[in-house]
């Protein structure tokens, strides 16, 4: 079953909407990894650059001091970025600024030492960037980048001709390929996840029939309102019900059935747009009304009653609401129990109407 599912959905190309909103997504879940190979890369690059310093007698100048302050300054930034398209920008500061950084520490070694240690130096840096969450373009701007500093042919010894440097032209061939087919192939796995899990997940909470949420979302999230503390208004639970469904299905068919609870989904909407409503089953809706006081409630509760009763619609009905005030420390399981008894108090006195429960 999931792998049909699976294969249906990942045929159909992910609209660019929802690709920004996976970048986002996966920038969010990975903002701290992304500081943490920054930190990594930064404390890396200062041990090399000590030692080039010290043993290696080139001294400690006060470039290195600039390229510190930079890398770790970008770190701060990536600390407060918040959108994944920011990220990006700053990722290719960051990426500049060490491989400058890089390129000058390999300059005080030895000259037949430069070749082999830009080309680690790249594949370090290279191997950070496919794993971060980033866009294409700016993966590509990263390699770009990294081989334009780092250029192993670039004021060194070798040249493509010889064997050395064809040896060092294949392999940055072979890094940069797979790097970037990783880059590619991890990021389409993230997609195809991001998009099976969102769709896996609109399944599990919204009513397929209505396209409104379900039992399982609305008790999740009245659960979470009725924990919110402190509370500045009052909650109120409202059980709603078809006045004579039966009939409608009787008289008309099914079918019309169900177009008259999508077209009562469609009302409760429209009308409690602000709280969290949903289909339980059946033909029994419930809304969650946070923050409100008595008089919104009644007056919410008057309006859904009359955009029913006055739909212009060959298959007319009317609904009955039962009210209950939810009182800190009740569980959502006894307000559902007070807003049913008002809902019967609704129905025995005639239908069509709201009534509020009564503690007794
Ligand atoms: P009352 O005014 O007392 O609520 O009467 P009622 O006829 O609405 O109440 P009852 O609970 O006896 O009937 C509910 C009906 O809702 C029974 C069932 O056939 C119908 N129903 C439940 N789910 C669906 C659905 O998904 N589609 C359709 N078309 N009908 C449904
Ligand atoms: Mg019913
Ligand atoms: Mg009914």
């Amino acid at each position: 079953m999931f792998r049909t599912i699976e294969e249906q959905v990942l045929k159909q190309a992910a609209p660019a909407a929802l690709k920004i909103e996976f970048a986002q997504h996966d920038f969010e879940r990975l903002r701290s990894f992304c500081i943490l190979i920054y930190i990594a890369s930064t404390v890396i690059w200062l041990i090399f650059d000590l030692i080039v310093s010290f043993p290696g007698r080139q001294g400690f100048t006060v470039y290195s001091m600039v390229f510190l302050v930079i890398l770790a300054l970008t770190t701060i930034i990536l600390r407060f970025t918040r959108k994944a398209r920011h990220f990006q920008w700053v990722n290719l500061l960051f990426v500049l600024t060490i491989t400058i950084g890089v390129r000058l520490v390999i300059e005080g070694l030895p000259m037949d030492l430069h070749p082999g240690w830009l080309i680690l130096g790249a594949s370090s840096i290279l191997y950070s960037a496919s794993v971060m969450p980033l866009r294409r373009w700016s993966f590509f701007a990263a390699i770009l980048i990294t081989w334009a500093v780092l250029n192993p042919f670039w004021a060194t010894q070798i040249a493509i001709s010889e064997l050395k440097g064809l040896m060092v032209l294949v392999y940055a061939l072979f890094l940069s390929t797979l790097t970037l087919y990783s880059f590619l192939k991890l990021r389409q796995a993230k997609l195809h996840n991001y998009i099976m899990s969102k769709l896996l997940l609109d399944q599990a909470y919204l009513d397929t029939l209505t396209e409104i949420p379900n039992r399982r979302s609305f008790m999740t999230r009245a659960d979470q309102r009725l924990q919110a503390l402190p509370r500045e208004h009052e909650h109120y639970l409202a059980m709603i019900d078809i006045d004579n469904f039966k009939k409608v299905n009787d008289l008309y068919g099914h079918d019309i059935g169900d177009e008259v609870l999508k077209r009562i989904a469609a009302d409760i909407k429209s009308v409690m747009v602000d709280f969290d409503y949903a289909r339980l089953g059946g033909e029994e809706f419930a809304i969650y009304l946070a923050g409100v006081r008595r008089d919104d409630v009644e007056a919410l509760a008057g309006r859904l009653c009359q955009v029913v009763r006055d739909q212009t619609t060959q298959h007319p009905v009317t609904i009955s609401i039962g009210l209950a005030r939810v009182e800190e420390g009740d569980s959502l399981n006894q307000a559902l129990i007070n807003a049913d008894r008002a809902l019967y108090e609704s129905k025995h006195s005639g239908k069509d109407r709201y009534t509020f429960h009564v503690p007794s």
